[in-house]
């Protein structure tokens, strides 16, 4: 299930580091491919990102939201929307290809003890009308950021 996006990805990542620790707050932090930056970045920045390989800092409380390996940062400002990875709140998104938030999956588990956003969320991404690695700030599947 964790290999959804990267089933209809053609991009060749040539980069020798799948991990880099974020400049800001030192997390570990993975690769994000080209085609994510130019979806998620503000413009006109995103016309202008430098030729460079960036990881996603997905730390709570860490302003820096995507770093080059040359030092280029691009912060919470610079990105088109909250990035619920960073987020606390009760209502951050989870899914950002179906809209789910936290506080929506939350409330089902409460009410019914499943949630049927996540089941749902789960069937289209076995059809693969996901769309995570433009919609998801860090590139990878949503599935990853919901509850267990
Ligand atoms: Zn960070």
């Amino acid at each position: 299930m964790g290999s959804c996006c990267s089933s209809n990805s053609v991009e060749v990542r040539t980069d020798a580091r799948q991990a880099a620790q974020c400049p800001c707050c030192g997390t570990s932090a993975k690769p994000v491919g080209k085609a994510t930056l130019m979806h998620q970045v503000v413009a006109p920045l995103n016309q202008q990102l430098p030729p460079d390989t960036f990881f996603f800092c997905s730390a709570h409380g860490c302003e820096t939201v995507y770093f080059s390996n040359a030092g280029a940062v691009i912060k919470t400002a610079q990105v088109r929307s909250e990035v619920g990875q960073k987020s606390t709140k009760s209502d951050r998104v989870l899914c950002y290809c179906f809209d789910v938030s936290h506080f929506r999956v939350m409330r089902e588990i409460a009410t019914t003890g499943f949630s049927t956003s996540k089941a749902f969320v789960v069937e289209q991404t076995k059809l693969k009308n996901c769309a995570c690695d433009t919609r998801n700030p860090s590139g990878k599947c949503c599935l990853k950021e919901f509850p267990k």
